[in-house]
């Protein structure tokens, strides 16, 4: 199969050649944790979840590492500790938790490690003592250790920028101890109240840059397939990785594809606290939506592209799910999804085309095929259970009921009774059973919301 992903150094697509194909590495940077996740937050879940599960899918389930890390040392938990009077680790240890818990609802898989960045100070000390050595970063006055970004030229090759226009460019703070503006900490000394460790450099704490580094480089090597995170960390922590890394270790070419996801905007605005349309995955759930819902209008949009998070939209993904769940009703799913969704993926994970292959299985009739591709795409699935599940509950009288039922509304059909059969549609679906008419008989369904008191009254 021809695999093809957008890299952000290439500025296009390129064939996916693995280094090896039996053992294929990706890094994503993961979230920093001092609280819940929002929307935005869960799109690069979402998306490399798909990646994962695609190149598991075609290369085997064993062949894959994915690693997605915490990031549970910065400076916006040690406020969040301040302010809160709570302390560091209960803090990162809660919002791990929660973001787990979170994810999985989204039927985001495990990655295959997800290390805390404070479990790698070691690392990231070996790998600044590298740098020091290798005059790639110098130690300031004030007991800093800084990367020399002028040591390594080819430092913008992948945010497509010219050192001049950064100096320039209002996102560098200039400060007294750096040689150059565009120096960026590797180390920083930190004060008692602050977490610190011990190093050659004093009691300190890394810069956010290299814990990546580290992390990469201790579970995945100097080598390694692909890197994603959000647009927003093209400039300037993944170039600041890339300086760190090829610096550190010059022949070993890091990461060969980089992949970026665009932004999640909430009604074609930005989102943000102040706005006050500030959205955590939780919020969404305790309103009533299902995990695999808001999973389907994250990956209803191309991930490049930036998402707009719409009520509308919201609203089509619960319909054509519900729709689908009631066609697959009663079914066996295939062994393997259908190679037409495989194919969307291979061209740049092209979801919304595998979304559209899903409607072409529906259409065809094909429902073990579309359950199966389905749940390779992390939908159908736990509500799926649930409701199979439910549906094994019921007892004979209320499948009879539903069953006589169902005949009474055919019989109206038969005569031509529309309005009669409509009636009896809507008063089972308001009981939470989903009907699904198909050339030669009538299959039903019972929906996440299905009240089996109701049904006692119909
Ligand atoms: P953070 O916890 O801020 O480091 O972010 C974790 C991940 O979420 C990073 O890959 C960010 O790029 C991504 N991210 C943050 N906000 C958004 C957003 N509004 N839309 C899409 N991705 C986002
Ligand atoms: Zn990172």
């Amino acid at each position: 199969m021809k695999i093809r992903f957008y890299d952000t150094k290439e500025k296009k697509k390129t064939f996916f050649k693995p280094i090896n194909s039996k053992d294929i590495k990706f890094y994503v940077c993961g979230p920093t944790v001092y609280e819940r996740a929002h929307i935005g937050n869960a799109r690069p879940a979402v998306v490399f979840d798909v990646l994962f599960r695609f190149l598991r899918q075609v290369f085997g389930k064993t062949c894959v590492t994915y690693v997605r890390n915490f990031t549970d040392i910065d400076d916006k938990i040690n406020k969040q500790a301040r302010d809160t009077g709570r302390s560091i680790t209960s803090i990162t240890d809660e919002t791990i938790e929660w973001y787990k818990q979170d994810m999985n609802q989204l039927n985001v898989l495990e990655p295959t490690e997800s290390p805390r960045a404070t479990e790698y100070i070691d690392a990231m000390i070996r790998q600044i003592k590298i740098l020091l050595n290798k005059k790639n970063a110098y130690l300031d006055d004030a007991g800093h250790v800084l990367f020399s970004v002028r040591s390594f030229p080819d430092y913008g090759l992948l945010s497509n920028r010219k050192l001049e226009e950064m100096v320039s460019g209002s996102r560098v703070a200039v400060s007294e101890n750096k040689s150059d503006p565009l120096d960026f900490v590797l180390w920083k000394p930190s004060e008692v109240e602050d977490p610190g460790w011990d190093s050659p450099w004093g009691r300190g704490r890394p810069g956010w840059h290299i814990e990546c580094s580290a992390m990469i480089d201790e579970l995945i090597g100097k080598a390694f397939d692909i890197h994603g995170g959000g647009i927003d960390l093209v400039f300037p922590h993944h170039e600041n990785e890339i300086a760190q890394s090829c610096c550190a270790y010059p022949t070993s070419g890091f990461a060969n594809i980089w992949m970026h996801n665009g932004f999640l905007q909430i009604e074609g605005e930005k989102m943000s606290k102040s706005l006050g349309n500030f959205l955590t995955v939780q919020d969404l759930i305790s309103s009533g939506l299902t995990g695999e819902v808001i999973r389907m209008v994250l990956m209803s949009t191309h991930y490049r592209q930036p998402l707009d998070w719409t009520h509308q939209r919201v609203a089509e993904c619960s319909k054509i799910l519900s729709k689908w769940r009631g066609l697959c009703a009663g079914t066996v799913a295939s062994e393997r999804p259908s190679p037409t969704i495989l194919k969307a993926l291979a061209d740049d994970l092209n979801t919304p085309k595998a979304f559209a292959e899903l409607h072409a299985l529906a259409a065809a009739e094909n429902f073990s095929d579309l359950l199966a591709s389905a749940q390779f795409l992390g939908l159908l699935e736990q509500d799926f259970h649930d409701v199979e599940h439910k549906k094994r509950r019921l007892d004979e009288i209320d499948r009879h009921k539903i069953e006589a039922i169902i005949n009474k509304r055919s019989a109206a059909k038969k005569t031509k009774d529309f309005t009669k059969a409509d009636l009896i549609r809507k008063k089972m679906e308001a009981v939470g059973i989903l009907i699904n008419d198909q050339s030669d008989k009538t299959q039903w369904s019972l929906s996440p919301n299905f009240d089996q008191k109701k049904l006692k009254d119909l």
